[in-house]
């Protein structure tokens, strides 16, 4: 503990006390992490669904050295080294016509409302209750929990909410004026809720009978997570924009925007300092590279995972796992810490487990062991 009362004291100090923490991760290498005071952990957050290559994988890590060692920061003033060649393969994963780069996930939703009002001509948002988009003041609009959003309104966008799930909700409320729908086809901070995919096909026709635009964001289940490069993937359902983020560069911090044709931000319209910068990029680039090698084994590492914790009622997507323990789930998350698994608690009492892609068979049946454990 000595260690980590250094991290403890200098942050109750001096940081401002938004966050609830008391381990202090100070090194990773692949799905291990240790602690200040060199205890070792299998990680099964990943930095929240964001280390999917598992922590400082070789090919990122020389990536980025390579690029910081020949051009940090140039602006968007400029063509930048690896910003074309990542938009290409972002275009190519996911099916849609350009990319558009940000430096976080709130950011790339904030674009897909500017990109939807600004094509549409159309003002208004529909989102779905317990959805997460982010807490800049343009994504916390359309994020539904109270708590976060109702001390900071107005926030100028109208966004209404309809229970996920309700497409007879939903066709009730999208009407002429609704610019965009914005649906995580699997919803992550909620604590991995599964819809059936007639409710994604259900979105996509509402949409195309008022001439909204459908918005996946598949910030926390894009890139590989679910088994597949994007979750709607698993569907036939084709969105007019995606959003990604978390593990789209190995924890780099990076989000982008994707668009159908006809579909994109014309001069001025959109811009950022930092977004797309030479060092994103290079991350960007050799996490896909990884992610491509082992995108066949995510959906099986899922299987291994729901086997082995059947009883448990798991909701379990690829490498996305859901498990509703209800009120114990901080006391779940702490056992389980003690044993050296690094579990967390998304909302309602949802234990959430987004370990890296790279988990091996034995590892996973350690980690199935030690939530057993703690549920027993
Ligand atoms: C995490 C998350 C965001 C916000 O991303 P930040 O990088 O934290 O701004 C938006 N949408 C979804 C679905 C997320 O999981």
């Amino acid at each position: 503990m000595e260690e980590t009362k250094i991290y403890k004291d200098l942050d109750e100090r001096y940081y401002m006390p938004a966050f609830s923490r008391d381990i202090a991760l100070v090194k990773g290498k692949g799905t291990k992490v240790w602690d200040a005071d060199g205890k070792e952990y299998i990680d099964c957050v990943a930095g929240i669904a964001v280390c999917s290559t598992g922590h400082c994988h070789p090919k990122v890590v020389k990536a980025i050295c390579n690029q910081a060692r020949t051009l940090i920061h140039c602006s968007n003033l400029y063509y930048i080294p690896h910003q074309g060649e990542l938009a290409k393969k972002i275009v190519e994963i996911t099916g849609l016509h350009k990319a558009f780069f940000s430096n976080s996930g709130a950011e790339a939703i904030d674009g897909a409302i500017k990109l939807a009002r600004v094509r549409t001509g159309k003002k208004n948002f529909v989102a779905f209750t317990h959805g997460f988009h982010g807490r800049t003041v343009g994504s916390l609009a359309v994020t539904y929990k109270p708590a976060i959003r109702e001390p900071f309104e107005p926030l100028g966008i109208k966004c209404s909410f309809v229970d996920f799930g309700d497409l007879e909700g939903l066709k009730k409320v999208v009407d002429r004026d609704t610019a965009g729908v914005l649906v995580e086809p699997i919803q992550g901070e909620a604590g991995i809720i599964i819809p059936p995919n007639s409710f994604l096909e259900g979105i996509r026709e509402i949409c195309d009978s008022t001439g909204s635009l459908m918005i996946a964001d598949e910030v926390q289940t894009g890139m590989g997570r679910t088994g597949k490069w994007l979750a709607i993937q698993h569907t036939k359902v084709i969105p007019d924009i995606i959003t990604l983020a978390k593990g789209i560069a190995s924890g780099f911090p990076m989000g982008a925007l994707v668009a159908r044709k006809d579909l994109e931000f014309k001069k001025t319209e959109h811009g950022s300092t930092f977004a797309g910068g030479p060092l994103a990029c290079a991350a960007s680039l050799a996490t896909i590279d990884v992610i491509e090698k082992i995108l066949p084994e995510v959906s099986k590492k899922g299987e291994r995972f729901k086997k082995g914790l059947v009883k448990y009622n798991p909701r379990i997507r690829g490498l996305m796992i859901g498990i509703s323990v209800g009120e114990k789930c901080p006391e779940v998350q702490k056992k389980c810490a003690e044993q050296g698994v690094l579990v967390n608690c998304a909302a309602d009492g949802n234990l959430r487990l987004v370990p890296p892609l790279i988990i091996s068979n034995a590892e996973i049946d350690q980690v199935v062991g030690v939530i057993d454990g703690a549920l027993s």
